[in-house]
């Protein structure tokens, strides 16, 4: 408990900040790893059998370890892809989506509730931000979810809705929750963090030495289309970013993957192609790149249009030929899509 009289949010701990907890409370520091392990899977803190039962009621006493809701699940009957609609202990709500690939299983998380970076395309930050999530949020999504489906996720994408690198200590914090060997134990490499492009966020991340994959939404080959449609750039431009991830991979080694959405008739031309190419590689010389593509989600809000899959396919031989790597993003759950924060929208009364 804090001074406010506050229950302390456990599951946001790692297991050192455990181990001193329970010194405090008067128990050996081993039983830190036993109660990290037991949240990593979901148990209540009344359930830990392990502990003696004194302890287990003080410590629930003085302690919060609450689980996202699952208010509401879509399952895809094509490929068994899950879209949750989660909902918090203050009755917010956020979106997952479990994927199945042959590498495993993937849970797509939402780092905020709403988004503050206002993308003109985009259905998550059309009521801006309402708070950051908790890191303990964060990896409670990944704990419902195995709870609920039953098996394991292996692998982590932070483009759900919320900028991650406005939420940065916490992202910090729950990336170290999520990769430790005590807990869920997913390895850096098997988790891809996404950004609009918060260029101090990605200069602070260099310097984390944790070997995940980032992921920079660019959707835009001119500061003046970027800006119209991502307000972040009119703060950190284009060659800003660039300049950013040419010393991000230096500093990193980890290769940089960018995501473009393809906005039929705004940028999906084959001239932004050839543009496209040229930009990465004047300022990513000699660096692996890569791109992803994927075509808009229409979302009812906004204007864009997606185009026909020849478009993107076009768009895609255009960097190939000019050198560039370039995968057209598999459409997993393509019966229950419908663009990333529209679930919440709906459950918040926003959508009529
Ligand atoms: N804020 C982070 C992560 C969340 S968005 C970021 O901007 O990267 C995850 C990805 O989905 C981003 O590349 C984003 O630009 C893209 N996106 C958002 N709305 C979309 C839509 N309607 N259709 C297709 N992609 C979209």
């Amino acid at each position: 408990m804090d001074e406010n009289g506050k229950k302390m949010d456990v599951m946001s701990l790692l297991p050192s900040e455990l181990e001193e907890l329970c010194r405090e409370m008067g128990q050996p520091s081993y039983r830190a790893k036993q109660i990290f392990t037991f949240l990593s899977r979901g148990v209540p803190i009344e359930e830990m059998t392990t502990l003696p039962k004194d302890f287990r009621r003080s410590l629930a006493n003085v302690c919060e370890d609450r689980l996202p809701r699952v208010e509401e699940k879509q399952v895809s009957a094509l490929d068994g892809t899950v879209k949750y609609l989660f909902r918090l202990f203050d009755g917010e709500y956020i979106e997952s989506v479990f994927m199945r690939y042959e590498h495993g299983n993937t849970l797509c998380i939402s780092s905020e509730v709403g988004c503050p970076m206002g993308c003109a395309f985009c259905a998550s930050t059309l009521g801006g931000k309402v708070r950051p999530l908790l890191p303990s949020e964060m990896l409670g999504q990944i704990i419902a979810t195995e709870r609920d489906i039953g098996e394991r996720v292996s692998g982590v994408v932070m483009m759900g809705i919320g900028e991650p690198l406005d939420n940065y200590d916490n992202v910090i914090r729950f990336l170290k929750l999520v990769n430790h060997k005590d807990g869920l134990g997913i390895g850096y490499r098997h988790i891809s963090l996404s950004t609009c492009g918060v260029v101090p966020g990605i200069k602070r991340l260099a310097e984390e030495e944790l070997p995940i994959t980032l992921s920079i939404s660019l959707h835009a080959v001119t500061d003046e289309k970027r800006s119209a449609l991502m307000p972040v750039n009119r703060k950190w431009n284009i060659d800003t970013l660039l300049t950013a991830c040419a010393d991000y991979y230096r500093k990193t080694s980890r290769r940089i993957s960018f995501e473009y959405t393809l906005l039929a008739g705004e940028n999906d031309g084959e001239d932004e192609a050839r543009a496209l190419a040229s930009l990465l590689k004047r300022y990513m010389r000699g660096m692996p790149i890569h791109v992803n593509l994927i075509r808009v989600n229409e979302v009812k809000e906004r204007a864009f249009v997606r185009g026909d899959a020849e478009s993107v396919r076009r768009f895609a031989e255009v960097l190939s030929s000019h050198g560039v790597n370039a995968t057209v993003r598999r459409r997993l759950g393509s019966d229950i899509d419908g663009a990333c924060g529209q679930l919440r929208r709906r459950a918040k009364g926003g959508e009529r």
